[in-house]
């Protein structure tokens, strides 16, 4: 599904990613770790098509179609969506509506009509009842006061409805406590199958006590410097950081 074939990758003329490989095939897991500024942000960054980052060597390819010319959103419309580090607030529009717009939106770029409203009302109720989301949650404002969990309760809808191919989850250090990994755990779990795929970004081993992925890659300025199964998490939870860079050393 994504082949990532020796992707270097710059902002300001600095380099940050230094050649990454990555192959990922649908009904596959894999989640990356690594230290602060390992450039892990930067990977999903470029792998949705941020503009801040200019690709300066290699290619990504979904589906064996090669994304770079695209913009976020064409890529978005292809089926890869990334979780939002910082979800803006919209008072006075809801969950709901904000859902819909976004699925009308999207259908309109793929040349398709509106989804019709009886439509989106029973994706929305079958959606909302895999993940455990009540109704009162659903009317709420868009990211107005809403928790960490809710923040994330949010996401995981939105993934659900949006039905990617490829979700890039990246998941900041901060904010996030053990109701909002567990709310994270259970969509990915109840929404990954054999037709799509998760890249899971994570600094802390913790969440893949929830997730087990198939692979974990270990990302260590700007290279994958160590590729995996699950165990490999709880090695570098065991070891540390520092293990890999002295043994990149
Ligand atoms: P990680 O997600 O692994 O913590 P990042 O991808 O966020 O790492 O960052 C990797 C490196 O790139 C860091 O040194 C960071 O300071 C730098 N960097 C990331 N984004 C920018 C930017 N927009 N401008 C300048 N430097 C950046
Ligand atoms: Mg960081
Ligand atoms: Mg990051």
């Amino acid at each position: 599904m994504l082949k990532i074939n020796n992707i270097h990758a710059s902002v300001e003329d600095k380099e940050i990613l230094k050649g990454i490989n990555l192959e990922v095939k649908a009904g596959e897991v894999h989640a990356i770790m690594g230290p602060n500024g390992a450039g892990k942000s930067t990977l999903s960054s470029v792998i949705t098509g941020n503009e801040a980052f200019e690709v300066t060597q290699g290619e990504i390819m979904l589906d064996g179609e090669d994304l770079s010319e695209l913009s976020p959103e064409e890529r978005a419309h292809k089926g890869v969506f990334l979780s939002f580090q910082y979800p803006v607030e919209i008072p006075g529009v809801s969950v709901t509506n904000f859902m819909k717009t976004a699925i009308n939106e999207s259908r309109k770029a793929q040349g398709l009509e509106e989804m019709p409203a009886s439509e989106m009302l029973k994706k929305i109720k079958e959606k909302a009842e895999l993940l455990d989301i009540d109704r009162k949650f659903l009317s709420r404002s868009l990211n107005e006061g809403f928790s960490g969990g809710e923040k994330k309760r949010n996401e995981i809808f939105q993934m659900a409805m949006l039905e990617p191919k490829l979700a890039i989850l990246d998941e900041t250090d901060s904010g996030l406590d053990i109701d909002a990994l567990r709310i994270v755990a259970n969509g990915v779990n109840k929404l990954k199958s054999k037709d799509n795929a998760v890249v899971l970004i994570t600094h802390y081993q913790r969440l893949l006590e929830y997730i087990v992925p198939d692979f974990v890659h270990v990302l260590y300025d700007g290279k994958i410097v160590k590729t995996g199964g699950k165990e490999l998490a709880l090695e570098l939870e065991e070891k540390g950081y520092d293990w890999i860079k002295n043994s990149v050393k």
